[in-house]
């Protein structure tokens, strides 16, 4: 069995939804416990799970026929079934001296609730959302990855994050068979985006880079517009806003297209190396290069860094970030030459000593690849996230609540 984790992508109306149900959860919660805490158990015998079954019938009855109870009808009833499982839970690991005595629930630490799908398990499809039984579909911020099935489902919130928690069967998880498995080199590139030591090439999309020069036209055109000026009580004209409007539109279009292929690329990369050892990146450097600067940030050099680095774990690629100063281009990956000469020019490496001759990305990608553990600034695991959670049946795991949060 494994527990997944996944942060859902709320809009407000669903934040304060879900805040509520958190609410409605802890109410059944407290409730239970206090009218258990008030009965004379020398009066009344019989075991615990009988007793809250008992209060649990009670408590039914009541939201259906006092008024101040009316609200709770609003919720789905698998809240406050899970309610009350969750309180049996507790006071069982209180009787096998696993936990203290149940303690109130409260809004600063408890902002969690457990539903569940009456009729048996329900499938996951693979996508960017997920069906919550009784609750809807929300958005997921990072997709589920294959297809899956579930029936206990918990919601928690940490900060103003929240997240679903539901387990799967181990095997539910696909193998991650990576094609290739020995060390590649990624050199990040002026011309194309990225170089493999391979002699895979990315190139950078096409659209993105219409769109900028597209951009650049636009905005070197319409330089002289102002949003008017406030001070000297000029009103903004209508082009103006016209103008910047559009500008901020084409701005996001290009944003998307270059998260579109961030995205995609550093996922292709990952499903398909085990191992790939790329550079740290000299920001500063690169922007004190007015070339590079446009060139390589432009393009995101360093949200792709970041995307492989979060994304590593998911598809247990290892990666090797490789320190800064390294000369990776100014080394020849055949004989271990310096070429202290070598200028952004140089589209290709030529060296004096060996005689080879290779594209100048290239040859830095391949020295990346042979880059011996000495110059290795970090690594980057290769453990997925997915947390094991054997023999714990779900029930169990989705209502043990705060004490597993922190491993699921
Ligand atoms: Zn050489």
């Amino acid at each position: 069995m494994y527990a997944l984790k996944l942060e859902l992508k709320l809009n407000n109306k669903q934040r304060t939804y879900l805040a509520q149900c958190a609410g409605y959860s802890r109410f059944v919660f407290n409730y239970a416990l206090a009218f258990y805490n008030q009965i004379d158990h020398n009066d009344i015998k019989g075991s615990t799970s009988k007793k809250l079954d008992t209060i649990k019938i009670l408590f039914n009855k009541s939201k259906k026929k006092e008024p101040e109870l009316s609200w709770c009808s609003k919720y789905s009833s698998r809240i406050y079934q899970n309610a009350f499982r969750n309180l049996k839970t507790a006071f069982s690991r209180f009787h096998s001296k696993k936990a203290g005595y149940p303690n109130f629930k409260r809004k600063r630490n408890d902002c969690s609730f457990t539903v569940d799908s009456s009729n048996g398990v329900v499938l996951l499809a693979e996508g960017s959302k997920i069906k919550i039984p009784t609750l809807g579909t929300f958005r997921l911020k990072e997709s589920l990855k294959f297809n899956c099935v579930s029936q206990t489902f918990t919601i928690s919130r940490k900060g103003d994050k929240w997240y679903v928690a539901f387990a799967i069967d181990a095997e539910k998880i696909p193998p991650i068979i990576h094609e290739i498995v020995e060390p590649i080199g990624v050199d990040l590139g002026i011309k194309t985006f990225a170089v493999l030591s391979d002699g895979t090439t990315i190139e950078s999309p096409m659209p993105y880079r219409k769109a900028r020069t597209k951009l650049a036209k636009t905005q070197s055109h319409n330089r002289h517009k102002q949003m008017g000026n406030r001070r000297l009580k000029i009103p903004t004209s209508n082009n103006a806003k016209k103008y910047f409007k559009q500008l901020a539109k084409k701005h996001n279009r290009v944003a998307n297209v270059r998260q579109d292929f961030l995205q995609k690329t550093t996922t292709k990369l990952l499903k398909k190396y085990g191992h790939l050892k790329i550079e740290n990146l000299n920001l500063k450097g690169m922007m004190s290069n007015h070339k590079l600067a446009g060139a390589v940030t432009d393009l995101g050099a360093y949200e792709f860094k970041r995307q492989l680095i979060y994304k590593a774990p998911w598809y247990a690629t290892k990666i090797n970030i490789i320190d800064q100063w390294f000369p990776s281009s100014k080394t020849c990956s055949n004989c271990g030459c310096l070429k202290s000469d070598l200028t952004l020019k140089d589209r290709i490496f030529n060296c004096i000593d060996c005689g080879i001759s290779l594209d100048r990305d290239l040859n830095a990608a391949i020295n990346l690849k042979n880059t011996k553990d000495e110059v290795i600034k970090s690594r980057v695991g290769s453990t997925r996230t997915y947390t094991p959670v054997d023999r714990i049946p779900p029930t169990v795991l989705a209502e043990a609540g705060r004490e597993h949060h922190g491993q699921l």
